[in-house]
């Protein structure tokens, strides 16, 4: 009898813990991003916390994709570019007159430079040479294009100085390598895949994006920043550091996800922090400041109750 009413109670807390699962999706990037394996390792550091939750993981275009389908409610959340989510809060650029007021980012995480990468060939040494030359400026539903429309813009360029091609980051490398485009743009975190692999295989250049006026767009709005790629980091095609304009990746939700799950989610990853920076070297060097600022919205107040919790807010 005993012995039933164990198992009966067993089965019963099992039910309920299927019933109490709650399941999220979180939209990354193109799967050669940073995004996708840090959405996927965040999943997993969550999952693995046994708090409820069971998130899964999206590839797809990037910010901009990922930012509208929070707000239809097709994603629940994802990883942002920081001055996209900045945009969208405020109704501008991709967002213009329709701001998406709920928009709530729970960390700050890592650098993302804007990558420009060219053929060694293609007599491209600054940002400003690429007039006239083929160059992919970004997917449609990336938020590479708005990065590359801002860096133009502040040249005193626009997409009509160039020969514009709207590449995935995926299908952007293979155009470089078969001599079809003379460059690509790529906002992506510190060693992401795609750099690598092409600046392994094809004789490219990282082009230095140091500019004067990007400095000045630093001044004017505080989501842009320079970052400086070690020596290194993209092989021996790469032989010295070289400093980037860019932006933040931001892990985005909105008002929709209740407190105690933002919560759940940002103590699950502050309690594994070691773990979750081993995920990709573009997390290594993540200081609790990075959680915390450039997020361009408002923070989600579930994840500000796991900041002051750990002592990281006051
Ligand atoms: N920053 C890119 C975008 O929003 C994605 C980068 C990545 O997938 O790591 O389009």
């Amino acid at each position: 009898m005993k012995r039933f009413f164990a198992a009966i109670a067993g089965l019963s807390l099992a039910a309920m813990a299927i019933a109490q699962t709650t399941f999220l999706t979180i939209g990354t990037g193109g799967v050669t991003g940073v995004y996708y394996p840090v959405g996927g390792a965040t999943a997993r550091i969550v999952n693995e916390a046994g708090v409820g939750l069971r998130l899964t993981v999206e590839s797809t275009a990037g910010s901009v994709f990922n930012i509208s389908a929070i707000r239809d409610g097709q994603l629940d959340l994802a990883l942002a570019q920081s001055d996209v989510t900045f945009q969208a809060f405020n109704g501008q650029a991709a967002f213009d007159g329709n701001p998406f007021e709920g928009l709530r980012p729970l960390m700050g995480l890592h650098a993302e430079p804007m990558h420009l990468v060219c053929l060694d060939g293609s007599g491209v040494n600054e940002f400003a040479d690429i007039a006239g030359k083929r160059v992919s400026l970004g997917a449609p539903g990336s938020g590479v294009l708005f990065t590359v429309q801002a860096m133009l813009a502040a040249k005193g360029l626009s997409e009509a100085d160039v020969s514009a091609e709207y590449l995935r980051p995926a299908e952007a490398p293979d155009f470089l390598r078969d001599g079809r485009i003379d460059c690509f743009f790529y906002t992506v975190g510190i060693g992401g895949a795609a750099i690598r692999d092409i600046m392994a295989t094809t004789d490219a250049k990282l082009v230095p994006l140091a500019d004067p006026e990007f400095a000045a767009l630093i001044e004017e709005l505080p989501y842009y920043a320079f970052a400086t790629v070690p020596a290194g980091t993209y092989g021996a095609r790469q032989p010295d550091p070289v400093t980037l304009f860019g932006v933040k990746a931001l892990f985005v939700g909105s008002t929709a996800m209740p407190d105690d799950q933002a919560y759940a989610i940002v103590k699950a990853v502050l309690d594994n922090l070691a773990a979750f920076q081993a995920i990709h070297p573009a997390l290594a060097n993540l200081t609790a400041e990075d959680f915390l600022s450039g997020l361009g919205a408002p923070m989600h107040p579930g994840a500000e109750r796991a900041y002051r919790e750990a002592g990281l807010l006051q």
